[in-house]
């Protein structure tokens, strides 16, 4: 499996100076109230953000929520049905992805399959009509930047393995020379251990290249590892938009949330002193509340801000209850906890869990700063 891009316009004009002075914190892109309808079905539905140059932002979202449909705007393959779409201050709406100076790299192969890797590098600078030598000499820096060695440059693509593949393609958008680079799920394809190098390789080229890129993808852990900022879209709308300290410990909604993986939720409501009681009555101790939680709203625990709680520590918020299951995760282990009529989640380092089976009696506790409201 390999990649493939739609190519940018060549953009012969600025030199590496002009670029580098550029201010950098600018918004390249800028999405005002963009949607996409398609009969009577919002795809995108009234997205609003800016990017920065330079920065590295990811989209994820479950299937259907319209990341594709909001990439394939930014790349040009589809026009918005409203709404704007500014690159470095310039309407793009309606210009056609080989009109703009940005690249898409996606999953499916569009590599030449009969011409070597360096000839698969060299083919927009060929375009460009850059003399042979000139286009040997930078096709083979892209290669060092991608880390493939030297040698590769006469290695038909064939040959190549996925993940080698991956790179010549990666190679040939920098050859591109674009502005911004978008990325639609490219690793998608490839297996665990080469996605988690590739992930590495893909932040550090980021670093080095200076590029702006824009990825979307199914995985939030892949978003969280390789982006500056992470935005979530739920059925159209982008929910949330912030860096991934911010998305994980100060999800908007109860959706954001949930989408790190399983969590312990409670429906809370204010009571009249300003605290919070769980909506069956159950005392509860959370973080303070932002200005934007009404009276009633969801309290989320993570299962791994949630402890066994023994001998004399303690903690703001505890619940007595029995092991039901447990699970392990490798150096952690994740244990169902019923107490009451509730099922808790609570995850610790295996060394933390102390041998508890199934069928113990337990205490758990998390503190309040643990305990995140989030609005319903
Ligand atoms: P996935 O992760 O599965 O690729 P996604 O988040 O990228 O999903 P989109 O492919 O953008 O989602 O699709 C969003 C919604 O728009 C889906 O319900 C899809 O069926 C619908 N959609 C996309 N393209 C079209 C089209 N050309 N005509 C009609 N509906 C479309």
């Amino acid at each position: 499996m390999g990649i493939a891009m739609i190519s940018p316009a060549v953009n012969d004009t600025e030199t590496d100076g002009e670029a580098a002075a550029r201010p950098k914190a600018l918004p390249v892109l800028q999405l005002v109230d963009v949607r996409k309808v398609f009969g009577d079905f919002a795809a995108v539905d009234g997205i609003n953000v800016d990017i920065r140059e330079g920065e590295f932002v990811t989209i994820v979202g479950p299937s259907g929520s319209g990341k594709t449909t909001l990439l394939r705007m930014l790349a040009g393959m589809e026009a918005p049905t409203s709404g704007y779409i500014t690159l470095r201050g310039t309407l793009i709406n309606d210009v056609p992805a080989d009109k703009r100076p940005t690249c898409l790299v996606f999953q499916s192969l569009a590599l030449f399959p009969h011409k070597t890797v360096g000839e698969n590098i060299e083919f927009p600078l060929k375009v460009r009509e850059v003399p042979a030598a000139e286009r040997k000499r930078r096709a083979l820096e892209f290669m060092r930047m991608v880390r493939l060695p030297d040698h590769y440059y006469a290695k038909n693509v064939m040959r190549c393995s996925g993940g080698e593949k991956q790179r010549v393609a990666l190679a040939r958008a920098f050859a591109y020379d674009p502005d911004v680079l978008f990325f639609d799920e490219p690793l998608s394809a490839l297996d665990y251990k080469l996605k988690k190098v590739l992930e590495k390789e893909l932040k550090d080229l980021h670093r080095e290249s200076g590029k702006t890129f824009v990825y979307i993808t199914h995985s939030l852990e892949e978003a969280m590892v390789m982006s500056d900022r992470v935005g979530v879209m739920s059925r159209g709308r982008l929910v949330q938009i912030g860096t991934p300290e911010e998305i994980y410990t100060k999800p908007a909604t109860r959706f954001v949330a949930e989408f790190f993986g399983e969590v312990n939720s409670f429906p809370v409501r204010r009571t009249a002193d300003g605290g919070w009681t769980q909506a069956d009555g159950g005392p509860i101790v959370v973080a303070p509340a932002g200005d934007d939680i009404g009276e009633a709203a969801t309290v989320i625990v993570r299962p791994e801000t949630m402890r066994f709680v023994t001998g004399p520590s303690s903690a703001d918020n505890l619940i007595s209850g029995r092991i039901y299951n447990e699970y392990s995760l490798g150096s952690r282990m994740l244990y169902q906890v019923h107490a009451g009529e509730r099922i808790y989640l609570v995850e610790v380092a295996r060394a933390a869990a102390g041998g508890l089976v199934a069928g113990d009696t337990v205490t758990i506790g998390w503190d309040a700063r643990d305990a995140i409201l989030v609005g319903d």
